[in-house]
């Protein structure tokens, strides 16, 4: 068992309210949202930060991008949305799992 919090969330051991899922991506409601709407997008394995990627995770990572105005539409917000990833804990990084917030409304 990973004491990762996003592994655990992905490997449904943690509850989230999920919003999307697949093979190799997961979102869901941030559990203390800076906003009305407030998602994250996680790759289900697991990657400490964006800075810990490389080539290999090119494909995941537009994925993962891409799917963000997807949500952000079925969430309603139609004027535009924010997204943000912290790397690291000088970029304000706390759950070290790759994650891309998703803010608006
Ligand atoms: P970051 O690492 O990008 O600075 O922030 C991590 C984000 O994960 C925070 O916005 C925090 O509220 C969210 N978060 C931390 N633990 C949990 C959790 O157990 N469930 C959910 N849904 N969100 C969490
Ligand atoms: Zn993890």
């Amino acid at each position: 068992m990973t004491d990762c919090i996003f592994c655990r969330i992905a490997a449904g051991e943690l509850p989230s309210r999920k919003v999307y899922e697949d093979d190799e991506i997961l979102a869901f409601h941030d559990i203390h949202p800076a906003a009305p709407v407030h998602l994250l997008i996680i790759p289900r394995q697991h990657v400490d930060s964006l800075a810990h990627c490389d080539a290999s995770h090119q494909a995941l990572l537009g994925k993962m991008l891409l799917l963000a105005p997807r949500l952000a539409q079925d969430m309603g917000l139609k004027d535009g949305f924010k997204t943000a990833i912290h790397t690291g804990v000088a970029g304000g990084q706390v759950v070290f799992h790759l994650h891309i917030h998703v803010i608006g409304g």
